[in-house]
């Protein structure tokens, strides 16, 4: 089964809600093309406060978003023929006779079973030799109040994401430090990295930055962008150009799905909107001023 994969999966904990998401594929390494929103998935043994993130935007290679979502959709299919095989049952069962409707049910669960694993075979076929998972190869359980907890499947993902966020993690545990440090000495051994990287050259200027963001394909390549281009912009007026545009883009992407004639909808829309962007894991200047913009509106 492709699923063992996850019982080596490493599990990082970082003390903020905040933190940097490694630019690179989180299950082959290769540099991303696309994008994946990770949904929350709560464990019953760690509880996550109210305040959590309900998503998470990650890179993604467009090759692992298709066997992943494949590998991933397969019981939703599996359950989908099953619940059709027995409505049909039932109503033949009713109005023919029995027998055929229990003939029917059956021949619905024998279909679903085909068709789970030749989805899941499929999957598994279009892995490449550096997948680390043939479903998604991260897990994210959530802010607990103290901690955001994340577990991933590639150990050198699960390295890089430890190393970008080193002065914020907590509850290191035994086998993450034996991951990271394993990522230090191949480090050593071999200078440059052994996964494709992206060596698009940084823009020289905050007009070549702002183009980057406006012409970004991606979300989650666009807030790459954004925190790259805040590190490499210390002046205050640079930055707030730089908040500015990726203000107006967000603003832009959420008033077109916030699509309806202003009234209790909207606003209840634009609260929610609210709590998510105050849980997102979004650059803190960016945060204010969305949600500075988004109060503004229900005024
Ligand atoms: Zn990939
Ligand atoms: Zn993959």
């Amino acid at each position: 089964m492709g699923e063992c994969h996850w019982m080596a999966g490493v599990i990082v904990e970082v003390g903020a809600r905040r933190f940097a998401v490694p630019y690179e594929c989180p299950c082959c390494g290769a540099a991303p093309d696309s994008e994946l929103i990770i949904a929350l998935t709560p464990t019953k043994d760690r509880p996550v406060a109210p305040e959590t993130a309900r998503e998470l935007g990650f890179p993604y290679c467009m090759r692992c978003v298709e066997h992943a979502t494949r590998w991933e959709s397969s019981s939703n299919v599996e359950t989908g023929i099953k619940v059709l095989g027995l409505l049909l049952g039932l109503i033949f069962g009713m109005m023919v006779h029995l027998a055929v409707g229990i003939a029917l049910f059956a021949v619905a669960v024998a279909l679903s079973i085909l068709l789970g694993r030749s989805r899941r075979a499929q999957a598994k076929a279009a892995c490449g030799p550096a997948c680390a998972a043939t479903g998604l190869a991260v897990e994210y359980r959530g802010w607990s109040g103290n901690a955001s907890t994340l577990e991933f499947a590639s150990h050198v993902y699960a390295a890089r994401f430890a190393e970008q966020n080193a002065a914020k993690l907590v509850n290191i545990s035994p086998q993450l430090r034996k991951v990271t440090e394993g990522h230090k000495l191949a480090r050593l051994a071999i200078p440059t990295p052994a996964a494709a990287v992206r060596t698009v050259p940084s823009p020289a200027t905050v007009a070549d930055w702002i183009a980057r963001l406006e012409t970004a394909t991606g979300r989650v390549a666009r807030l790459d962008s954004l925190h790259k281009a805040l590190d490499a912009c210390p002046d205050e007026a640079d930055r707030k150009a730089l908040i500015d545009t990726a203000t107006r883009i967000e603003l832009a992407a959420l008033a077109r799905k916030l699509d309806v004639a202003p009234g209790p909808t909207k606003t209840r829309q634009i609260q929610k909107a609210i709590i998510e962007t105050r849980a997102d894991n979004i650059p803190d200047e960016l945060r204010d001023e969305l949600v500075r913009q988004l109060e503004a509106q229900l005024r």
